[in-house]
C-alpha cells in the first residue's frame, strides 16, 4: 500500500498547511488546489505550471488518490455504474445517472454499511470501512473525465454505499471541496435517520439538501426494515428535523420506499401526512428495486397503487415525485449496489444464505 498521504481531501486551508515548507510559496497550495479539482490532473508531472523539482518533491511525499475503474456498465438508458478499487483494495461504487440536460451523480460514502436495512443489498453484506475525503471527492472526479462532464447542470447525491452521517469526519472536508465548483444546493446528502449527524449537521455553517430514508409511516414497521430505528425512533428523528435549518424554498426529502403489502396502502399515506405534518417536507416515492438476495416478499407494488399512495398524498397536499427506476440492468439501481461482480456476488450469495439460513 502506497503510504504517501493524499492530497485529495484536502480544502484550501488545510492544503496550505500540509504542503508548508514544501512549496517555495504559499500561493502554490491554491495552483495546486486549482489543478487538483478543476483541471482533475492525475499526475504531479503534469502540473508544469510548477518548477520541476517542485513537481519531483511533492511526488515524493504526496500522493493524488484516483481510484482504479475496475469496471463499468452502461445502461440502456444511459445510466452508468462504476466499480471502484480503492488504494488499499477496497471497492466501491458510484453512478452516473444522466436526465436530459441533468446529470446525477450518485456516490458513496462508506465501503460497505453497517445498518443492515432488510432492503438493501449494501447491507446485506455488512460493514466496511469509512471512505476518506480524498476518496469520496475522487469518484467524482473519476467519473467527471471519463465521461468528459464539467461541472455545469451537476447534481450530486450521497446514496450510494454507506451512511454518509457516520462518516461526517470525511463527508464535511469533502463537501467543502465539491461545493467549490458544485453548489451545495445541488448536493443532496441521505440519511437512514442518524439523529446525532443530523444535529450535527444542523450547527454547519453551509448545508447541502438533506434527505431522509423513511420507508414506514410508524415505529413497529420502520424497526422492523431499518434496524437503526431502534436506536432513534421516529419522534427523536421528526423532533431532529423540526430543529433542521433551512433556507428559504428548501424542503426535507423523505424517501419513502414502497413494498408490495407492507407500507403501500392508502391508510399509510394518511399516516405519513400526519407524521410530517408541520414540517417543510417533499416525499420522494420509490418503488423498491427487487434482487435475488432480498428475498420474495420485497416486491414493488402494482402501477395502480403506486398511483393511489400517491394520488393520496397529493390530495392532502403533499408535493410527491416518483422516483423512476434508473439503470437495473445493471444492477446500478437504488439499494444494488454491493461492489461485486454478478458471477462472484450469486455464489457467496448463495453460501451467505445457506449459512444465515435467510
Ligand atoms: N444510508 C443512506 C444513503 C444510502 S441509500 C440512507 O439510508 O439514506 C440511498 C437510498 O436508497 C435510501 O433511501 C435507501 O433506503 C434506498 N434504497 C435502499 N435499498 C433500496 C431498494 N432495494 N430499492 C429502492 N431503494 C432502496
Amino acid at each position: 500500500m502506497d503510504p504517501r498521504p493524499d492530497l485529495l481531501g484536502l480544502a484550501p486551508e488545510s492544503l496550505r498547511e500540509v504542503l508548508g515548507e514544501v512549496v517555495d510559496r504559499p500561493f502554490r497550495a491554491d495552483q495546486i488546489f486549482q489543478a487538483l479539482h478543476v483541471r482533475g490532473v492525475r499526475e504531479f508531472a503534469a502540473m508544469t505550471e510548477l518548477h520541476k523539482d517542485l513537481r519531483g518533491r511533492l511526488a515524493e511525499r504526496f500522493r493524488i488518490g484516483w481510484p482504479e475503474i475496475a469496471s463499468r456498465a452502461l445502461s440502456a438508458d444511459g445510466t452508468c455504474k462504476y466499480l471502484f478499487r480503492l488504494h488499499d483494495g477496497a471497492s466501491i461504487e458510484a453512478v452516473d445517472i444522466p436526465d436530459r440536460e441533468r446529470r446525477t451523480l450518485c456516490i458513496s460514502s462508506q465501503a460497505g454499511c453497517a445498518l443492515a436495512c432488510t432492503f438493501c443489498v449494501t447491507g446485506f453484506w455488512g460493514a466496511g470501512r469509512n471512505l476518506t475525503a480524498g476518496e469520496i471527492v475522487a469518484q467524482v472526479l473519476a467519473i467527471r473525465a471519463d465521461r468528459e462532464l464539467g461541472p455545469a447542470g451537476l447534481r450530486l447525491v450521497f446514496m450510494g454505499m454507506g451512511e454518509p452521517l457516520l462518516n461526517l469526519e470525511a463527508l464535511r472536508p469533502a463537501l467543502d471541496i465539491l461545493g467549490r465548483s458544485i453548489s451545495l444546493r445541488r448536493i443532496t446528502v441521505s440519511t437512514a435517520g442518524v439523529v446525532p449527524g443530523i444535529e450535527a449537521m444542523a450547527a454547519w455553517e453551509r448545508r447541502p439538501n438533506l434527505a431522509v430514508s423513511l420507508h414506514a409511516p410508524d415505529d413497529a414497521r420502520r424497526s422492523q426494515v431499518m434496524p437503526i430505528n431502534r436506536s432513534y425512533p421516529l419522534a427523536e428523528l421528526l423532533s431532529a428535523l423540526r430543529g433542521y435549518p433551512l433556507e428559504r424554498g428548501r424542503k426535507i426529502t423523505f424517501e419513502y420506499i414502497l413494498i408490495r403489502g407492507f407500507n403501500d396502502a392508502v391508510a399509510d399515506a394518511d399516516r405519513l401526512v400526519k407524521l410530517l405534518a408541520g414540517l417543510r417536507a417533499k416525499v420522494n416515492l420509490i418503488p423498491i428495486n427487487p434482487d435475488p438476495v432480498l428475498g420474495e416478499t420485497m416486491v414493488p407494488p402494482a402501477d395502480r397503487q403506486i398511483e393511489a399512495f400517491q394520488q393520496r398524498l397529493i390530495q392532502r397536499g403533499m408535493t410527491v415525485t416518483v422516483r423512476r427506476r434508473r439503470g437495473d440492468d445493471v444492477s446500478a439501481a437504488c439499494g444494488q449496489l454491493r461492489a461485486f461482480d454478478r458471477a462472484a456476488r450469486s455464489k457467496t450469495a448463495k453460501a451467505k444464505s445457506a449459512s444465515q439460513g435467510r
